[in-house]
Protein backbone atom coordinates (compact mmCIF):
# COMPACT_ATOMS: atom_id res chain seq x y z
CA UNK A 1 0.00 0.00 0.00
CA UNK A 2 1.77 3.03 -1.15
CA UNK A 3 1.22 6.61 1.09
CA UNK A 4 -1.21 8.32 -1.80
CA UNK A 5 -3.34 4.84 -1.51
CA UNK A 6 -3.90 5.28 2.21
CA UNK A 7 -4.03 9.41 2.45
CA UNK A 8 -7.29 9.02 -0.10
CA UNK A 9 -8.89 6.22 1.48
CA UNK A 10 -12.39 7.05 1.21
CA UNK A 11 -15.29 5.65 3.52
CA UNK A 12 -18.96 5.26 3.56
CA UNK A 13 -19.07 8.06 6.50
CA UNK A 14 -17.01 9.96 4.12
CA UNK A 15 -19.47 9.57 1.66
CA UNK A 16 -22.83 10.83 3.67
CA UNK A 17 -20.90 13.16 5.03
CA UNK A 18 -20.33 14.55 1.39
CA UNK A 19 -23.58 14.13 0.05
CA UNK A 20 -24.99 16.22 3.36
CA UNK A 21 -22.34 19.22 2.25
CA UNK A 22 -23.77 18.89 -1.16
CA UNK A 23 -27.10 19.40 0.02
CA UNK A 24 -25.89 22.42 2.86
CA UNK A 25 -27.13 20.36 5.21
CA UNK A 26 -25.79 21.75 8.69
CA UNK A 27 -25.51 24.93 7.16
CA UNK A 28 -22.50 23.02 5.22
CA UNK A 29 -20.86 22.28 8.69
CA UNK A 30 -19.32 19.34 9.68
CA UNK A 31 -18.79 19.01 13.84
CA UNK A 32 -17.76 15.42 15.40
CA UNK A 33 -16.65 14.89 18.67
CA UNK A 34 -14.97 11.42 20.66
CA UNK A 35 -16.74 10.84 23.58
CA UNK A 36 -14.60 8.93 25.89
CA UNK A 37 -15.90 7.62 29.68
CA UNK A 38 -13.42 8.32 31.89
CA UNK A 39 -13.55 4.62 33.37
CA UNK A 40 -10.43 3.58 32.10
CA UNK A 41 -7.20 4.50 29.50
CA UNK A 42 -7.63 4.30 26.05
CA UNK A 43 -7.10 1.50 23.52
CA UNK A 44 -6.35 1.05 20.15
CA UNK A 45 -9.78 0.76 19.15
CA UNK A 46 -10.50 4.07 20.74
CA UNK A 47 -7.64 5.10 18.29
CA UNK A 48 -9.70 4.28 15.43
CA UNK A 49 -12.26 6.42 16.87
CA UNK A 50 -10.03 9.33 17.50
CA UNK A 51 -8.51 9.22 14.02
CA UNK A 52 -12.11 8.81 12.87
CA UNK A 53 -13.67 11.26 14.51
CA UNK A 54 -10.82 14.25 14.55
CA UNK A 55 -9.93 13.24 11.15
CA UNK A 56 -13.36 13.96 9.75
CA UNK A 57 -13.71 17.18 10.45
CA UNK A 58 -9.68 17.86 9.08
CA UNK A 59 -11.06 16.97 5.96
CA UNK A 60 -13.53 18.76 6.19
CA UNK A 61 -12.54 21.94 7.96
CA UNK A 62 -14.77 20.92 10.02
CA UNK A 63 -14.24 20.70 14.34
CA UNK A 64 -14.00 18.09 16.58
CA UNK A 65 -14.52 18.27 20.58
CA UNK A 66 -13.60 16.30 23.09
CA UNK A 67 -16.11 15.47 25.59
CA UNK A 68 -15.85 13.12 28.74
CA UNK A 69 -18.99 11.00 29.14
CA UNK A 70 -19.22 11.31 32.80
CA UNK A 71 -22.31 10.09 33.99
CA UNK A 72 -21.34 7.42 36.38
CA UNK A 73 -20.04 8.67 39.27
CA UNK A 74 -19.03 5.07 40.93
CA UNK A 75 -16.16 4.24 38.45
CA UNK A 76 -15.02 7.37 36.98
CA UNK A 77 -11.75 9.07 38.12
CA UNK A 78 -9.40 12.21 37.21
CA UNK A 79 -6.35 10.01 36.79
CA UNK A 80 -8.34 8.88 33.85
CA UNK A 81 -9.68 12.32 32.56
CA UNK A 82 -5.68 13.15 32.85
CA UNK A 83 -4.89 10.08 30.84
CA UNK A 84 -7.06 10.20 28.27
CA UNK A 85 -6.58 13.67 27.21
CA UNK A 86 -2.48 12.90 27.34
CA UNK A 87 -3.19 9.83 24.97
CA UNK A 88 -5.33 11.72 22.14
CA UNK A 89 -2.60 14.99 22.00
CA UNK A 90 0.11 12.10 21.78
CA UNK A 91 -1.63 10.40 18.51
CA UNK A 92 -1.43 14.09 17.40
CA UNK A 93 -5.11 15.84 17.79
CA UNK A 94 -6.31 18.93 19.17
CA UNK A 95 -9.60 19.70 20.58
CA UNK A 96 -8.61 23.56 20.85
CA UNK A 97 -11.06 25.11 23.72
CA UNK A 98 -13.86 22.41 22.98
CA UNK A 99 -13.21 20.98 25.80
CA UNK A 100 -16.61 19.54 27.53
CA UNK A 101 -18.16 17.29 30.07
CA UNK A 102 -21.42 15.81 29.96
CA UNK A 103 -21.45 16.77 33.96
CA UNK A 104 -21.32 20.58 32.67
CA UNK A 105 -24.70 20.03 31.55
CA UNK A 106 -26.23 18.38 33.74
CA UNK A 107 -28.86 21.27 34.74
CA UNK A 108 -29.71 21.52 31.35
CA UNK A 109 -30.24 17.85 30.74
CA UNK A 110 -32.65 18.32 34.56
CA UNK A 111 -34.51 20.68 32.21
CA UNK A 112 -34.77 18.32 29.21
CA UNK A 113 -36.18 16.02 31.87
CA UNK A 114 -38.64 18.28 32.93
CA UNK A 115 -39.87 18.94 29.74
CA UNK A 116 -40.92 15.44 29.28
CA UNK A 117 -42.61 15.23 32.43
CA UNK A 118 -44.57 18.47 31.67
CA UNK A 119 -45.35 16.73 27.93
CA UNK A 120 -46.12 13.39 29.85
CA UNK A 121 -43.85 12.07 28.34
CA UNK A 122 -41.98 10.54 31.44
CA UNK A 123 -42.86 9.06 35.35
CA UNK A 124 -41.30 8.67 37.62
CA UNK A 125 -41.38 4.28 38.38
CA UNK A 126 -41.24 3.03 42.00
CA UNK A 127 -41.06 -0.20 40.93
CA UNK A 128 -37.75 -2.20 41.94
CA UNK A 129 -35.09 -2.95 39.43
CA UNK A 130 -35.64 -6.70 39.61
CA UNK A 131 -39.41 -5.52 38.77
CA UNK A 132 -38.23 -3.45 35.77
CA UNK A 133 -36.61 -6.41 34.47
CA UNK A 134 -39.05 -9.09 34.82
CA UNK A 135 -41.91 -6.38 33.50
CA UNK A 136 -39.73 -5.52 30.14
CA UNK A 137 -40.98 -8.68 28.47
CA UNK A 138 -38.83 -10.56 25.72
CA UNK A 139 -38.24 -10.64 22.37
CA UNK A 140 -41.62 -12.31 21.57
CA UNK A 141 -43.72 -10.74 24.75
CA UNK A 142 -44.70 -7.44 25.21
CA UNK A 143 -43.68 -6.28 28.37
CA UNK A 144 -46.08 -5.53 31.30
CA UNK A 145 -47.18 -1.59 32.01
CA UNK A 146 -45.99 0.08 35.00
CA UNK A 147 -48.19 0.23 37.52
CA UNK A 148 -46.80 4.06 38.14
CA UNK A 149 -46.43 4.67 34.45
CA UNK A 150 -50.06 6.82 34.31
CA UNK A 151 -49.06 9.30 37.13
CA UNK A 152 -50.18 12.89 36.49
CA UNK A 153 -47.42 15.11 35.01
CA UNK A 154 -47.74 17.30 38.26
CA UNK A 155 -47.14 13.95 40.55
CA UNK A 156 -44.38 12.96 38.34
CA UNK A 157 -42.85 16.75 38.71
CA UNK A 158 -42.89 16.70 42.09
CA UNK A 159 -41.77 13.19 42.81
CA UNK A 160 -38.50 13.76 40.37
CA UNK A 161 -37.71 17.18 42.03
CA UNK A 162 -37.77 15.20 45.65
CA UNK A 163 -35.87 12.53 43.65
CA UNK A 164 -33.32 15.74 43.18
CA UNK A 165 -33.36 16.86 46.68
CA UNK A 166 -32.20 13.81 47.78
CA UNK A 167 -35.62 12.71 49.44
CA UNK A 168 -35.19 8.65 48.59
CA UNK A 169 -33.15 6.07 49.00
CA UNK A 170 -30.74 4.70 45.73
CA UNK A 171 -32.86 2.41 43.61
CA UNK A 172 -36.23 3.18 44.68
CA UNK A 173 -37.24 5.07 42.62
CA UNK A 174 -36.24 5.64 38.33
CA UNK A 175 -37.22 8.77 35.80
CA UNK A 176 -38.83 6.12 33.10
CA UNK A 177 -39.32 7.23 29.10
CA UNK A 178 -43.27 6.89 28.47
CA UNK A 179 -42.58 5.11 24.93
CA UNK A 180 -44.29 1.65 24.54
CA UNK A 181 -43.86 -1.51 26.38
CA UNK A 182 -44.96 -3.34 23.60
CA UNK A 183 -41.87 -1.73 21.26
CA UNK A 184 -40.33 -4.71 19.66
CA UNK A 185 -37.01 -3.10 20.31
CA UNK A 186 -36.67 -3.45 23.98
CA UNK A 187 -34.45 -0.61 24.35
CA UNK A 188 -37.84 1.11 23.44
CA UNK A 189 -39.65 -0.17 26.08
CA UNK A 190 -39.90 2.68 28.66
CA UNK A 191 -36.13 3.34 29.19
CA UNK A 192 -34.78 4.88 32.31
CA UNK A 193 -33.26 8.02 31.90
CA UNK A 194 -32.80 8.92 35.61
CA UNK A 195 -31.35 7.00 38.62
CA UNK A 196 -30.29 7.75 42.34
CA UNK A 197 -27.13 7.48 43.23
CA UNK A 198 -26.04 8.72 46.60
CA UNK A 199 -22.22 8.93 45.32
CA UNK A 200 -19.74 12.05 45.18
CA UNK A 201 -18.84 13.03 41.53
CA UNK A 202 -15.55 13.71 40.55
CA UNK A 203 -16.12 17.50 38.88
CA UNK A 204 -19.78 17.92 40.80
CA UNK A 205 -19.37 16.71 44.00
CA UNK A 206 -22.30 16.07 46.29
CA UNK A 207 -24.30 18.56 43.83
CA UNK A 208 -26.37 15.95 42.23
CA UNK A 209 -27.96 12.58 43.90
CA UNK A 210 -29.51 11.32 40.36
CA UNK A 211 -27.33 10.93 37.61
CA UNK A 212 -28.73 10.84 33.66
CA UNK A 213 -28.60 7.23 31.81
CA UNK A 214 -26.20 7.03 28.74
CA UNK A 215 -29.05 7.19 26.20
CA UNK A 216 -30.88 10.36 27.60
CA UNK A 217 -27.24 12.09 27.75
CA UNK A 218 -25.67 11.40 25.06
CA UNK A 219 -28.03 12.66 22.10
CA UNK A 220 -28.73 15.87 23.94
CA UNK A 221 -24.69 16.35 24.85
CA UNK A 222 -24.57 15.88 20.95
CA UNK A 223 -27.24 18.50 20.21
CA UNK A 224 -26.11 21.37 23.27
CA UNK A 225 -22.65 21.28 21.76
CA UNK A 226 -24.34 21.02 17.58
CA UNK A 227 -22.79 18.13 16.79
CA UNK A 228 -23.80 17.18 12.73
CA UNK A 229 -22.25 13.50 12.84
CA UNK A 230 -22.63 11.50 15.94
CA UNK A 231 -20.49 8.57 15.29
CA UNK A 232 -20.55 5.56 17.43
CA UNK A 233 -19.38 2.09 17.11
CA UNK A 234 -22.33 -0.66 16.26
CA UNK A 235 -23.68 -1.92 19.34
CA UNK A 236 -25.51 1.50 19.60
CA UNK A 237 -27.16 0.63 16.05
CA UNK A 238 -30.23 -0.66 18.27
CA UNK A 239 -30.42 2.88 20.51
CA UNK A 240 -30.69 4.67 17.88
CA UNK A 241 -34.29 4.58 17.73
CA UNK A 242 -33.77 6.24 21.44
CA UNK A 243 -31.47 8.66 20.18
CA UNK A 244 -33.98 10.15 18.15
CA UNK A 245 -37.16 10.01 20.09
CA UNK A 246 -35.38 11.97 22.93
CA UNK A 247 -34.42 14.51 20.42
CA UNK A 248 -37.89 14.72 18.81
CA UNK A 249 -39.37 14.84 22.13
CA UNK A 250 -37.95 17.78 23.60
CA UNK A 251 -36.85 21.59 22.22
CA UNK A 252 -33.05 20.55 21.30
CA UNK A 253 -30.93 23.33 19.48
CA UNK A 254 -30.44 20.46 16.71
CA UNK A 255 -30.58 17.02 15.82
CA UNK A 256 -27.79 15.09 15.11
CA UNK A 257 -27.75 12.19 13.04
CA UNK A 258 -26.59 9.19 14.31
CA UNK A 259 -23.86 6.80 12.45
CA UNK A 260 -22.89 3.51 13.71
CA UNK A 261 -19.30 1.89 12.35
CA UNK A 262 -17.47 -1.43 13.37
CA UNK A 263 -15.46 -1.40 16.62
CA UNK A 264 -11.90 -2.56 15.97
CA UNK A 265 -11.42 -6.24 16.80
CA UNK A 266 -7.60 -7.30 17.20
CA UNK A 267 -6.39 -10.91 16.98
CA UNK A 268 -4.43 -12.32 19.80
CA UNK A 269 -5.79 -8.88 21.78
CA UNK A 270 -8.53 -8.01 24.10
CA UNK A 271 -10.25 -4.41 23.83
CA UNK A 272 -12.79 -3.82 26.08
CA UNK A 273 -11.65 -1.59 29.24
CA UNK A 274 -13.55 -3.88 31.42
CA UNK A 275 -11.23 -6.92 30.95
CA UNK A 276 -8.05 -4.22 29.83
CA UNK A 277 -8.58 -3.25 34.45
CA UNK A 278 -8.53 -6.87 35.04
CA UNK A 279 -5.68 -7.78 33.88
CA UNK A 280 -4.61 -4.24 35.68
CA UNK A 281 -5.68 -4.87 39.13
CA UNK A 282 -5.23 -8.64 39.11
CA UNK A 283 -1.46 -7.93 38.42
CA UNK A 284 -1.29 -9.74 35.25
CA UNK A 285 0.50 -6.86 33.70
CA UNK A 286 2.42 -4.13 35.18
CA UNK A 287 0.24 -1.13 34.60
CA UNK A 288 -2.47 0.32 32.26
CA UNK A 289 1.02 1.59 30.28
CA UNK A 290 2.41 -2.37 30.86
CA UNK A 291 4.24 -2.12 27.06
CA UNK A 292 2.42 -5.54 26.52
CA UNK A 293 -0.87 -3.65 26.67
CA UNK A 294 -2.81 -2.61 23.69
CA UNK A 295 -4.05 0.62 25.88
CA UNK A 296 -2.33 4.22 23.63
CA UNK A 297 -0.12 4.35 26.87
CA UNK A 298 1.28 0.79 27.07
CA UNK A 299 1.94 1.44 23.39
CA UNK A 300 3.45 4.44 23.43
CA UNK A 301 5.85 2.69 26.34
CA UNK A 302 6.86 -0.20 23.88
CA UNK A 303 7.34 2.27 21.29
CA UNK A 304 5.15 2.76 18.44
CA UNK A 305 4.49 6.23 17.15
CA UNK A 306 1.94 8.31 17.21
CA UNK A 307 2.55 7.98 13.35
CA UNK A 308 2.14 4.19 13.04
CA UNK A 309 -0.96 4.48 14.78
CA UNK A 310 -2.83 6.86 12.52
CA UNK A 311 -1.49 4.94 9.27
CA UNK A 312 -2.18 1.70 10.75
CA UNK A 313 -5.84 3.30 11.28
CA UNK A 314 -6.21 4.44 7.89
CA UNK A 315 -4.96 1.05 6.73
CA UNK A 316 -8.16 -0.77 8.62
CA UNK A 317 -10.46 1.16 6.49
CA UNK A 318 -13.92 1.76 8.04
CA UNK A 319 -16.74 -0.72 8.00
CA UNK A 320 -20.75 -1.75 8.54
CA UNK A 321 -19.99 -5.18 9.86
CA UNK A 322 -17.93 -6.44 12.41
CA UNK A 323 -14.61 -7.88 11.90
CA UNK A 324 -11.07 -8.71 13.53
CA UNK A 325 -7.69 -7.85 12.10
CA UNK A 326 -4.53 -9.06 12.11
CA UNK A 327 -2.51 -7.71 14.93
CA UNK A 328 0.50 -8.23 12.47
CA UNK A 329 -0.69 -5.35 10.66
CA UNK A 330 -0.31 -3.20 13.30
CA UNK A 331 3.20 -4.41 13.87
CA UNK A 332 3.69 -3.92 10.05
CA UNK A 333 3.08 -0.52 10.78
CA UNK A 334 5.60 0.69 13.30
CA UNK A 335 8.27 -1.88 11.44
CA UNK A 336 7.29 0.32 8.29
CA UNK A 337 7.79 3.64 9.95
CA UNK A 338 10.63 2.97 12.23
CA UNK A 339 12.14 1.20 9.44
CA UNK A 340 12.38 4.71 7.62
CA UNK A 341 13.57 6.46 11.02
CA UNK A 342 15.29 4.34 13.59
CA UNK A 343 19.10 4.27 13.70
CA UNK A 344 20.56 0.90 13.55
CA UNK A 345 23.31 -0.06 16.33
CA UNK A 346 24.40 -3.42 17.48
CA UNK A 347 23.38 -4.64 20.63
CA UNK A 348 24.37 -8.04 22.23
CA UNK A 349 21.26 -9.28 24.26
CA UNK A 350 23.19 -12.69 25.37
CA UNK A 351 26.38 -12.40 25.25
CA UNK A 352 29.82 -14.77 24.32
CA UNK A 353 33.17 -13.41 24.65
CA UNK A 354 35.48 -13.83 21.53
CA UNK A 355 39.27 -13.21 22.10
CA UNK A 356 40.72 -12.13 18.98
CA UNK A 357 44.01 -13.86 19.59
CA UNK A 358 46.57 -12.18 17.09
CA UNK A 359 44.84 -8.34 17.40
CA UNK A 360 47.44 -6.51 19.68
CA UNK A 361 46.62 -5.93 23.01
CA UNK A 362 45.70 -1.86 24.15
CA UNK A 363 44.86 -1.48 20.18
CA UNK A 364 41.55 0.31 18.91
CA UNK A 365 40.07 0.49 15.88
CA UNK A 366 37.53 3.01 14.95
CA UNK A 367 35.49 1.54 12.00
CA UNK A 368 32.62 3.48 10.33
CA UNK A 369 29.15 2.38 10.31
CA UNK A 370 25.99 3.35 8.51
CA UNK A 371 23.40 5.13 10.74
CA UNK A 372 20.37 3.81 8.55
CA UNK A 373 20.72 2.43 5.55
CA UNK A 374 17.36 3.63 4.16
CA UNK A 375 18.34 7.40 4.93
CA UNK A 376 21.76 8.73 3.72
CA UNK A 377 21.03 11.92 5.60
CA UNK A 378 21.19 9.68 8.99
CA UNK A 379 25.06 9.72 8.44
CA UNK A 380 27.79 7.11 9.51
CA UNK A 381 29.47 7.39 12.90
CA UNK A 382 32.67 5.51 14.76
CA UNK A 383 32.67 1.47 16.37
CA UNK A 384 35.48 0.93 18.33
CA UNK A 385 36.71 -2.96 17.85
CA UNK A 386 39.09 -4.22 19.98
CA UNK A 387 40.60 -7.64 21.00
CA UNK A 388 37.77 -9.26 23.24
CA UNK A 389 34.33 -8.18 22.06
CA UNK A 390 30.71 -9.99 22.17
CA UNK A 391 28.44 -11.69 19.75
CA UNK A 392 25.32 -12.74 20.35
CA UNK A 393 25.66 -16.86 21.93
CA UNK A 394 22.93 -17.81 19.20
CA UNK A 395 25.74 -16.81 16.47
CA UNK A 396 27.84 -19.72 17.37
CA UNK A 397 27.49 -23.80 17.06
CA UNK A 398 29.98 -25.70 17.90
CA UNK A 399 28.66 -28.69 15.97
CA UNK A 400 26.59 -26.82 13.32
CA UNK A 401 24.22 -28.50 11.68
CA UNK A 402 23.74 -28.27 7.62
CA UNK A 403 21.78 -25.20 7.45
CA UNK A 404 23.66 -22.96 10.17
CA UNK A 405 25.96 -20.97 8.12
CA UNK A 406 26.96 -18.67 11.42
CA UNK A 407 29.93 -19.00 13.37
CA UNK A 408 31.37 -22.55 14.70
CA UNK A 409 35.00 -23.95 15.01
CA UNK A 410 37.40 -23.11 12.39
CA UNK A 411 34.73 -20.89 10.60
CA UNK A 412 35.08 -17.68 8.53
CA UNK A 413 32.66 -14.72 8.94
CA UNK A 414 32.16 -11.24 9.07
CA UNK A 415 32.20 -8.74 11.67
CA UNK A 416 29.68 -6.42 10.57
CA UNK A 417 31.51 -3.07 9.67
CA UNK A 418 34.60 -4.73 10.93
CA UNK A 419 36.50 -7.72 9.92
CA UNK A 420 36.64 -11.43 9.17
CA UNK A 421 37.15 -13.42 11.94
CA UNK A 422 38.04 -17.02 12.16
CA UNK A 423 37.08 -19.72 14.96
CA UNK A 424 40.49 -21.18 16.33
CA UNK A 425 39.28 -22.70 19.72
CA UNK A 426 35.89 -22.96 22.55
CA UNK A 427 37.11 -22.61 25.99
CA UNK A 428 34.07 -24.46 28.27
CA UNK A 429 33.59 -24.34 31.72
CA UNK A 430 35.11 -27.16 33.49
CA UNK A 431 32.55 -28.87 35.83
CA UNK A 432 29.51 -26.90 33.32
CA UNK A 433 30.81 -28.20 29.95
CA UNK A 434 29.20 -24.41 29.30
CA UNK A 435 31.03 -22.54 26.42
CA UNK A 436 32.38 -19.61 28.22
CA UNK A 437 34.23 -17.70 25.36
CA UNK A 438 35.67 -18.21 21.84
CA UNK A 439 39.23 -17.16 20.61
CA UNK A 440 39.31 -16.12 16.76
CA UNK A 441 41.73 -14.94 14.62
CA UNK A 442 41.05 -12.02 12.21
CA UNK A 443 42.63 -10.80 9.35
CA UNK A 444 43.88 -7.26 9.02
CA UNK A 445 43.39 -6.94 5.24
CA UNK A 446 39.72 -7.05 5.89
CA UNK A 447 38.64 -4.34 7.72
CA UNK A 448 35.57 -2.45 6.85
CA UNK A 449 34.21 -6.10 5.84
CA UNK A 450 35.60 -7.42 2.71
CA UNK A 451 38.29 -10.03 1.55
CA UNK A 452 40.72 -7.99 -0.83
CA UNK A 453 41.08 -11.53 -2.48
CA UNK A 454 37.21 -11.98 -3.11
CA UNK A 455 36.40 -14.93 -1.22
CA UNK A 456 33.26 -14.88 0.70
CA UNK A 457 31.77 -15.59 4.05
CA UNK A 458 28.34 -17.11 4.79
CA UNK A 459 27.64 -15.02 7.66
CA UNK A 460 28.00 -11.28 9.14
CA UNK A 461 27.63 -10.87 12.83
CA UNK A 462 26.75 -7.84 15.32
CA UNK A 463 29.13 -7.34 17.81
CA UNK A 464 30.21 -5.53 20.69
CA UNK A 465 33.39 -4.30 21.75
CA UNK A 466 33.89 -5.40 25.21
CA UNK A 467 36.27 -2.51 27.13
CA UNK A 468 33.47 -0.70 25.48
CA UNK A 469 30.29 -2.06 25.70
CA UNK A 470 26.79 0.05 27.23
CA UNK A 471 25.92 -2.48 30.07
CA UNK A 472 21.15 -2.41 29.62
CA UNK A 473 18.49 -4.41 30.65
CA UNK A 474 16.16 -5.52 27.57
CA UNK A 475 12.81 -6.16 27.82
CA UNK A 476 11.87 -8.98 25.11
CA UNK A 477 8.03 -8.13 24.67
CA UNK A 478 5.55 -10.20 22.86
CA UNK A 479 1.86 -10.67 21.95
CA UNK A 480 -0.06 -10.98 25.48
CA UNK A 481 -2.03 -13.63 24.25
CA UNK A 482 -1.25 -16.57 22.91
CA UNK A 483 -4.85 -17.42 21.09
CA UNK A 484 -5.63 -15.92 18.25
CA UNK A 485 -9.12 -14.64 19.81
CA UNK A 486 -8.73 -14.50 23.45
CA UNK A 487 -12.54 -13.60 23.89
CA UNK A 488 -14.05 -16.69 22.35
CA UNK A 489 -16.05 -18.55 24.92
CA UNK A 490 -14.20 -21.43 25.70
CA UNK A 491 -16.07 -23.75 28.73
CA UNK A 492 -14.71 -23.33 32.26
CA UNK A 493 -12.22 -20.76 30.80
CA UNK A 494 -11.76 -16.91 30.33
CA UNK A 495 -9.69 -14.69 28.54
CA UNK A 496 -7.00 -14.67 31.41
CA UNK A 497 -6.30 -18.70 30.86
CA UNK A 498 -4.68 -17.75 27.37
CA UNK A 499 -2.42 -15.13 28.64
CA UNK A 500 1.00 -16.16 26.69
CA UNK A 501 3.60 -16.19 29.45
CA UNK A 502 6.41 -15.89 26.96
CA UNK A 503 5.33 -12.25 26.64
CA UNK A 504 7.90 -10.40 28.70
CA UNK A 505 11.54 -11.90 28.58
CA UNK A 506 13.77 -10.00 30.94
CA UNK A 507 17.43 -10.10 29.46
CA UNK A 508 20.06 -8.09 31.86
CA UNK A 509 23.66 -7.52 31.22
CA UNK A 510 23.21 -6.60 27.47
CA UNK A 511 25.63 -5.64 25.63
CA UNK A 512 25.58 -2.41 23.46
CA UNK A 513 27.21 -0.04 21.55
CA UNK A 514 29.02 2.94 23.46
CA UNK A 515 27.10 5.37 21.50
CA UNK A 516 23.85 4.78 23.06
CA UNK A 517 26.03 6.00 26.61
CA UNK A 518 23.57 8.50 27.09
CA UNK A 519 20.61 7.66 25.43
CA UNK A 520 17.06 8.28 27.55
CA UNK A 521 13.40 8.10 26.75
CA UNK A 522 12.56 8.92 23.55
CA UNK A 523 15.27 7.55 22.05
CA UNK A 524 14.64 4.44 19.70
CA UNK A 525 16.75 2.70 17.32
CA UNK A 526 16.77 -0.96 15.29
CA UNK A 527 19.57 -3.58 16.65
CA UNK A 528 20.77 -4.91 13.72
CA UNK A 529 18.99 -8.40 13.22
CA UNK A 530 17.05 -8.22 16.08
CA UNK A 531 14.39 -5.82 16.02
CA UNK A 532 13.25 -2.19 17.00
CA UNK A 533 14.07 -1.11 20.69
CA UNK A 534 13.46 2.30 22.55
CA UNK A 535 14.70 3.16 26.18
CA UNK A 536 11.97 2.49 28.40
CA UNK A 537 10.08 6.28 30.00
CA UNK A 538 10.21 4.32 33.45
CA UNK A 539 12.24 2.44 34.38
CA UNK A 540 15.56 3.43 32.29
CA UNK A 541 17.92 5.65 34.28
CA UNK A 542 21.40 7.63 33.71
CA UNK A 543 23.97 4.52 33.85
CA UNK A 544 21.13 1.80 34.11
CA UNK A 545 19.58 1.39 31.01
CA UNK A 546 16.54 -0.10 29.79
CA UNK A 547 15.24 -0.75 26.79
CA UNK A 548 12.00 -2.37 25.50
CA UNK A 549 11.96 -4.33 22.60
CA UNK A 550 8.97 -2.94 20.27
CA UNK A 551 8.84 -5.55 17.52
CA UNK A 552 10.81 -8.11 16.16
CA UNK A 553 12.45 -7.89 11.98
CA UNK A 554 9.73 -11.03 11.01
CA UNK A 555 7.16 -9.19 8.98
CA UNK A 556 4.41 -11.54 9.79
CA UNK A 557 2.20 -9.88 7.40
CA UNK A 558 4.43 -9.65 4.41
CA UNK A 559 4.03 -13.21 4.78
CA UNK A 560 0.38 -13.38 5.25
CA UNK A 561 -0.27 -10.88 1.94
CA UNK A 562 2.06 -13.03 0.31
CA UNK A 563 0.41 -16.42 1.14
CA UNK A 564 -3.78 -14.39 0.57
P1 LIG B 1 -14.80 -0.52 25.94
O1 LIG B 1 -15.71 -1.43 25.18
O2 LIG B 1 -13.36 -0.75 25.67
O3 LIG B 1 -15.10 -0.44 27.38
P2 LIG B 1 -16.29 1.83 25.42
O4 LIG B 1 -17.02 1.84 24.16
O5 LIG B 1 -17.07 1.57 26.64
O6 LIG B 1 -15.03 0.89 25.29
P3 LIG B 1 -15.96 4.65 25.59
O7 LIG B 1 -15.07 5.40 26.48
O8 LIG B 1 -17.41 4.75 25.80
O9 LIG B 1 -15.49 3.14 25.65
O10 LIG B 1 -15.58 4.92 24.08
C1 LIG B 1 -15.38 6.18 23.52
C2 LIG B 1 -15.56 6.07 22.05
O11 LIG B 1 -14.64 5.14 21.49
C3 LIG B 1 -16.95 5.57 21.70
O12 LIG B 1 -17.46 6.36 20.67
C4 LIG B 1 -16.72 4.15 21.27
O13 LIG B 1 -17.68 3.76 20.33
C5 LIG B 1 -15.32 4.20 20.70
N1 LIG B 1 -14.69 2.88 20.78
C6 LIG B 1 -14.52 2.13 21.87
N2 LIG B 1 -13.95 0.96 21.57
C7 LIG B 1 -13.74 0.96 20.24
C8 LIG B 1 -13.20 0.03 19.30
N3 LIG B 1 -12.74 -1.17 19.68
N4 LIG B 1 -13.16 0.39 17.99
C9 LIG B 1 -13.59 1.58 17.60
N5 LIG B 1 -14.13 2.50 18.42
C10 LIG B 1 -14.21 2.20 19.73
MG1 LIG C 1 -18.93 3.08 26.49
Amino acid sequence: MTENETASTTHFIKAIIEEDLAANKNDGKVATRFPPEPNGYLHIGHAKSICLNFGIAQTYNGTCNLRFDDTNPTKEDVEYVDAIMEDVHWLGFDWQDRLYYASDYFERLYEFAVELINAGKAYVDDQTADQIRENRGTLTEAGVDSPFRNRSAEENLDLFKRMRAGEFADGSRVLRAKIDMAHPNLIMRDPTLYRIRKTSHHRTGDAWCIYPMYDFTHCLSDSLEGITHSLCTLEFENNRPLYDWVLDNVTPPCHPQQIEFARLNLTFTVLSKRKLIQLVEEGYVSAWDDPRMPTICGLRRRGYTPESIRNFCDRIGLAKRDSVVDVALLEYSIREDLNKRAPRVMGVLNPLKVVIENYPEGQVDELEAVNNPEDPSAGVRKVPFSREIYIERDDFMENPPKKFFRLGPGREVRLRYAFFVTCTDVIKDETSGEIVELRCTYDPATRGGDAPDGRKVKATLHWVSAAHAVEAEVRLYDRLFNKPNPDEKEEGKTFKDFMNPGALEIRTGCKLEPCLADVGPGYFCQFERLGYFCVDSKDSAPGALVFNRTVTLRDAWAKLQKKG
